[in-house]
């Protein structure tokens, strides 16, 4: 067998005995393929065919990725994702690993059609050293910590240094986010090798009209005066302009978006086309989300019925608004949060929910980030009037029910759990005490979703639907 595919098998053993102890499988394989076969990821080069699209920025990237996959393989490919978001170069690898060896068939290596990997902003280039992509999506940059001074500056560099290791690559841009836009001034020489996208107008049916996202100045890349707005939709994102004439690229590809409380729709003009998408994703941050996979599927040449159709049968998957049907008519519903953005404009889809209790896990192991100060900057005043239960749990728990004290949410409905890196327990508790009819919805940073998957088949088995 050659030794590339002994690769493949090494980590598929790895993966399945980590799994047999219960342990967390998304990135170990990875780390034992590269140490004993180092050129695995530039050998991949030769098994993956194209398009390959790498997805980076700070928010957005597993949706889009898991969106723009579903498009690709509504279209008969076969497409490599590491769709549980592990991301940096261990989880990539180990995600490649599972997705060729899944395809080899008596030790012989069928190869896939593309991949489309998220990185993350700070190991992209190193990812890019090795392995070439077509198409480099990149949605937005936030801060984590609004203190953290610098910080979008040096994940701008290090996306910057990741392009220039592969000169060919087509690059699917954000033009509303203006911290961006230091990146395509990077590379002015060429303009061919830039697509824009981005919002012309935002509509609100139903739904909470105005952003509680921290919104913080930014400062034009050419002049240094504070940037304006024609309008800006949440953080930094909008149709952003600069009294010395740096604006908002005009867009290859603008959508006019309507928010309904259960789905986005998008009407996109592309090259002088018109398209409507709809989503069942909710909020803007989704549509944005949709649009940039939307973007990346016309960009390389993908026709609107299969985009319609992925759209369409799109899932979300690991605590992107996740949702599962239990017995007794309940569901429940899982979030991601990790930073100030992100957790915001989720809570702010959560304003004025009824019929739900809740947990809330913080953890603050590596993977989250150590530090949880960004928890008092995400509007957690949404849940300010929540009037059921909420539940905190994880190894920051006390955190997070100080902060939803400071909030003005009732005490006497908050019952704060030890802090404990167990959020499957606590959500295993919180199901037994629902009532029929009553929901659960979860708000849990990464680690505590890893826990949450890990022991999902056993929830499932216990308490979904038949
Ligand atoms: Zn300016």
């Amino acid at each position: 067998m050659p030794k590339f595919n002994k690769a493949l098998k090494l980590s598929h053993t790895v993966s399945k005995i980590l799994k047999i102890f219960n342990f967390e499988a998304t990135s170990f394989p990875g780390k034992i393929v590269q140490k004993f076969y180092p050129s695995f990821l530039k050998e991949c080069n030769r098994y993956i065919k194209h398009p390959r699209f790498a997805i980076t920025g700070t928010n957005g990237k597993t949706t889009t990725s898991g969106l723009l996959s579903e498009i690709l393989r509504q279209s008969g490919l076969y497409i490599i994702n590491n769709k549980l978001g592990a991301n940096m170069p261990n989880g990539i690898v180990t995600s490649i690993s599972e997705g060729l060896y899944s395809k080899m068939k008596d030790s012989k290596l069928i190869e896939a059609n593309g991949c489309v990997l998220e990185c993350d902003e700070a190991y992209f280039s190193v990812i890019t050293n090795k392995f070439n992509f077509d198409y480099l999506v990149i949605t937005n940059l936030f801060r984590d910590q609004l203190d953290r001074y610098g910080e979008m500056d040096i994940a701008r560099k290090k996306i910057i240094k990741g392009i220039e290791l592969n000169p060919d690559m087509k690059i699917i841009l954000n033009a509303d986010d203006p911290v961006l836009c230091e990146i395509s001034e990077h590379f002015n020489y060429n303009e061919d090798k830039f697509i824009y996208y981005g919002i012309t107008n935002v509509e609100y049916i139903d739904y909470e009209k105005t952003s509680k996202s921290p919104s913080e100045n930014i400062y034009c890349t050419k002049c240094n005066e504070r940037i304006s707005y024609n309008k800006r939709y949440y953080a930094q994102l909008g149709d952003w302009y600069c009294l010395c004439g740096n604006k908002r690229h005009n867009l290859d590809i603008s959508a006019n978006v309507i928010v309904y409380p259960d789905k986005n729709v998008l009407d996109i003009n592309y090259k002088g086309e018109k398209y409507t998408f709809k989503t069942d994703l909710t909020g803007l941050y989704n549509a944005y989300n949709a649009l940039s996979a939307i973007s990346s599927a016309l960009a390389a040449g993908i026709n609107k019925d299969n985009i319609e159709k992925a759209l369409d049968n799109y899932r979300p998957v690991f605590g992107r608004h996740q949702k599962i049907k239990l017995k007794g008519n309940r569901d429940l519903t899982i979030h991601l949060i990790k930073n100030p953005v992100g957790a915001s404009e989720v809570l702010r889809g959560l304003k004025g929910l009824k019929n739900s209790r809740m947990v809330i896990s913080i953890n603050d192991n590596y993977a989250d980030g150590k530090d949880v100060s960004w928890l008092w900057d995400a509007d957690f005043e949404a849940l300010k009037d929540f009037q059921n239960v909420i539940y905190t749990t994880g190894t920051r728990s006390y955190d997070a029910a100080l902060r939803l004290k400071h909030a003005g949410f009732n005490p006497i409905l908050l019952e704060v759990g030890d802090n404990t890196n167990k959020v499957a327990t606590a959500i295993e508790n919180s199901i037994e005490e629902l009532n029929d009819n009553e929901n659960l919805t979860i708000l849990v940073t990464y680690t505590g979703l890893l826990d949450i998957n890990k022991n999902m088949k056993k929830l499932i088995r216990k308490y979904g639907e038949d």
